[in-house]
């Protein structure tokens, strides 16, 4: 008898190509008061789509890791909302077995990348050995993500894997490839589920582009 329901691994990226509230039926995910409305353009992905996502994301990454104890990194503080949903789903398909530790890396400076990285609070001196996946909210010009994985490879892993909700269509002055990329986004700034706007915004459960008036607004 034929199998069903055989899981064939992560489904590619998801490509969003317009930033257009009407493309995901946005009105219905419009939770927001009416004065702070303004201040974005719309819903780019609303929170059930990450979600779903997120599920398929566990599952991919629970057969890439058959027999192991994956370590995984998360980059405070955008990635947070992502990698607490995606633990909360791995642990129902796939247990216990892994271990956590964050690492904070600050790039940008409102909404421009200062190009300078600093590493906050890192600690990879147990890394050595271990099989990482990196966690990361938005790869945009791949220079976060590939200053964190440099460095971790300094410190011998076993592998690393890059895991991140975001990839944004722009030129990757570093390249990077993300082994799991959940969504590809237009060239536009982004707040919501861990993404912030000098630290406002990224409570909210769905990622928005700003509009013009609210990045006058919160600036
Ligand atoms: P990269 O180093 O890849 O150019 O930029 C990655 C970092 O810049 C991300 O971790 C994120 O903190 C920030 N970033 C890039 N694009 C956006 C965006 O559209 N919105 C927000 N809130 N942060 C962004
Ligand atoms: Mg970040």
């Amino acid at each position: 008898m034929e199998p069903v329901n055989v899981y064939e691994g992560l489904s590619p990226v998801m490509s969003i190509t317009t930033t257009k509230p009407s493309y995901i039926g946005a009105e219905e995910y419009w939770r927001l008061e009416d004065y702070v409305k303004d201040d974005f353009a719309g819903v780019l992905i609303p929170n059930a789509s990450i979600r779903k996502r997120i599920k398929d994301l566990s599952v991919a990454i629970r057969d890439d890791y058959k027999n192991k104890n994956p370590h995984f990194i998360w980059v405070a503080d955008g990635a947070w909302p992502f990698f607490r949903d995606f633990k909360q789903h791995y642990r129902e398909v796939a247990g216990n077995g892994f271990t956590e530790q964050l690492s904070r890396v600050k790039s940008y400076d409102g909404m421009s990348s200062t190009g300078k990285r600093k590493f906050l609070d890192v600690d990879f001196s147990d890394v050595a050995g271990k099989d990482i996946v990196l966690f990361e909210d938005i790869i945009d010009t791949g220079g976060t993500i590939r200053d964190v994985f440099d460095y971790l490879q300094q410190h011998d892993p076993a592998s690393v894997r890059v895991a991140t909700l975001l990839d944004k269509r722009v030129e990757k002055t570093h390249p990077v490839k993300a082994d799991y990329a959940l969504f590809s986004i237009p060239d536009e700034f982004v707040v919501g589920y861990g993404l912030d706007y000098d630290d406002s915004c990224r409570d909210l459960d769905d990622v928005y582009v700003l509009s013009e008036s609210g990045q006058r607004r919160l600036a």
